[in-house]
């Protein structure tokens, strides 16, 4: 039996990494650059890079009411980083005007730009996540958090009291980078979230 086939949306940032990382969970994955793409997939991931350069993607190559679109009708979806940002119904610091990154609201939560850079660019550490048993190396590269959560949403991680890891239905999001350290459990969490497994 064949694994699900998710998206990994491919304008730019750690593509190759997750293609990777879901491909060894199990799933199916495949780059999304067009319309034609994101219609053939079951799932997207959204990855980490530069929320305000993909925005501009995304508005360049239309994408951003079908993706919007999408995520109303409940595709489940996965973003790390930018990924988060753009996973926001609300995004703070979202850039200059024009440029700025774009809420695509596939969870009800605000979200921060480069909201630990101002303290220190990048980090990493252990990070207990809800449900698994083991911590989680969690790597922050100009990461964001969630300043507000709706009512629906699951905080399953945090970091100096501010959610670096949420859930809401089949959509999640985290503010560090999983795919650079190989250890695979939010690749499988999120295989797991679209086989309707979890
Ligand atoms: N600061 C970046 C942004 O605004 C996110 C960084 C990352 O994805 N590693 O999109």
């Amino acid at each position: 039996m064949s694994g699900p086939r998710i998206g990994v949306l491919a304008l730019q940032g750690d593509v190759r990494e997750h293609l990777a990382a879901l491909a060894a969970v199990g799933a199916e994955p495949v780059p999304v650059r067009r319309r034609a793409e994101l219609d053939a997939v079951d799932a997207l991931l959204l990855p980490g890079g530069e929320s305000t350069t993909m925005s501009h993607l995304l508005r360049e190559l239309e994408l951003v009411d079908v993706l919007r679109a999408r995520l109303a009708d409940g595709m489940p979806a996965y973003g790390s980083c930018a990924g988060m940002i753009l996973l926001a119904g609300e995004i703070v610091d979202a850039g200059a005007e024009g440029r700025a990154a774009i809420p695509l609201a596939g969870i009800d939560m605000t979200v921060r730009r480069n909201a630990f850079g101002r303290q220190v660019d990048s980090f990493e550490g252990d990070v207990t996540f809800a449900g698994l048993a083991e911590p989680v190396h969690a790597v922050f590269i100009r990461a964001p958090w969630v300043e507000r959560v709706g009512p629906g949403v699951q905080v399953l991680a945090e970091v100096a009291g501010h959610p670096v890891a949420v859930r809401q239905g089949g959509v999640l999001a985290t503010s560090f980078h999983p795919e650079v350290t190989g250890d695979r459990r939010i690749h499988r969490l999120f295989v797991d979230i679209v086989t309707g497994r979890t």
